[in-house]
């Protein structure tokens, strides 16, 4: 939906940490590609309402009313009764799917070449249902919650995303070895969904093997799309992360069935934070998802191209996480000058 302007207005979270220099650039260049967006931004501070994390409703108003948002890093504020603003986000809107893309970076060499690989998280339970508790003292539980329903959602967009896109293969990682009835009901959901999808192929494997086979041929994992519990999308992200070149690198998107969050993979970063020495790569091509997703197109592949080629221009135009000197302003004038 364009706005009074004949552009697109879309919610803008700078996020905490490096996340102030990494939406700069965005800013920077999407405004030297003409990329016909009009951010709102957005303070999302959490305030603890009735012991309960929330973010402040003219924040939910502005993604709700916009649909779609970028979204820089956010750190959890450290204090009783805080739980992570991300997680918060994702419940708010019920971002159900993390889709996380990591493609090896032409111009950025690492050991591991024609890295493919896509993997979407269950982004709502699981691991994360935030159930913990004392049993006596020296003795804690904590909940690991699978539903049908959930299960059923973030598989069925696997399939989903496999059939648009011409894939052929979606890959359950499990753990059902270990935890039968949790991971198993993961698994029986999928095999069930599977009847709904004859032209795709459903394979499972155990996260441990295919943390072991990823390392040792990634290329066995192109063109699959992966779909698994929380805590190993988690996981596993990052080691696919790991094969490319880091977290700098690696965007993603939570998709739910109104509104999209499009995100790095990558935290605060505060060790970093303020330096001029955050990649705001990641954000970047979280940017260029956004933009596919939004049927911006052409304005993506400008932007996609000037970043790579940017990146392969050499070590003075790359940040330090990529072996380079260049601070985050410099690489992003490079990228300026590249743009079509
Ligand atoms: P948070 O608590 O917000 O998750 P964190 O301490 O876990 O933060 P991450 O942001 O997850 O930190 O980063 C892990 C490591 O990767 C850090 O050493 C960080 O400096 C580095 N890193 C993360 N993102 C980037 C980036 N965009 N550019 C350069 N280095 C990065
Ligand atoms: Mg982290």
């Amino acid at each position: 939906q364009k706005n009074s302007n004949g552009k697109y207005t879309v919610s803008l979270i700078e996020g905490d940490g490096i996340g102030t220099e990494i939406s700069k650039a965005v800013k920077d260049i999407y405004h030297a590609a003409k990329v016909p967006i009009d951010w709102e931004v957005v303070d999302v501070t959490p305030t603890l309402v009735n012991g309960k994390t929330t973010i402040p409703d003219s924040a939910i108003e502005s993604i709700n009313r916009n649909k779609v948002a970028l979204k820089g890093p956010l750190a959890t504020p450290i204090g009783k009764g805080h739980v992570s603003m991300n997680l918060t986000l994702r419940r708010t809107f019920n971002l159900f799917a993390n889709v996380r893309p990591c493609k090896s970076v032409v111009g950025y060499k690492t050991p591991y070449e024609n890295v493919d690989t896509l993997l979407i998280r269950e982004n709502t339970e699981g691991e994360y249902s935030g159930i913990e508790h004392t049993v006596v003292p020296g003795v804690v539980q904590s909940i690991k919650l699978i539903t049908r329903e959930a299960s059923e959602r973030v598989i069925r967009y696997a399939y989903e995303y496999a059939l648009s896109r011409g894939m052929k293969k979606v890959l359950v990682v499990h753990k059902a070895s270990i935890m039968k009835v949790s991971d198993g009901l993961f698994l029986e959901v999928a095999r069930e969904l599977a009847k709904e999808y004859p032209s795709i192929d459903l394979s499972v494997e155990l996260i441990d093997n295919t943390c072991l086979r990823m390392v040792q041929d990634p290329a066995l994992y192109r063109d699959v799309v992966m779909v698994m519990p929380n805590l190993y999308g988690d996981i596993l992200s990052d080691l696919a992360s790991g094969l490319i070149g880091g977290l700098g690198l690696t965007p993603s998107g939570n998709m739910g069935d109104e509104v999209s969050i499009f995100e790095a993979v990558h935290g605060s970063a505060p060790d970093i934070a303020g330096k001029g020495l955050a990649n705001p790569t990641a954000l970047l091509l979280s940017s260029v998802m956004m933009l596919r997703h939004m049927g911006l197109n052409d304005n993506a592949t400008n932007i996609e191209q000037a970043v790579f080629g940017t990146i392969a221009s050499g070590p003075e135009n790359r940040t330090k996480d990529l072996k380079g000197t260049a601070t985050t302003s410099h690489f992003a004038e490079q990228i300026i000058k590249r743009l079509k």
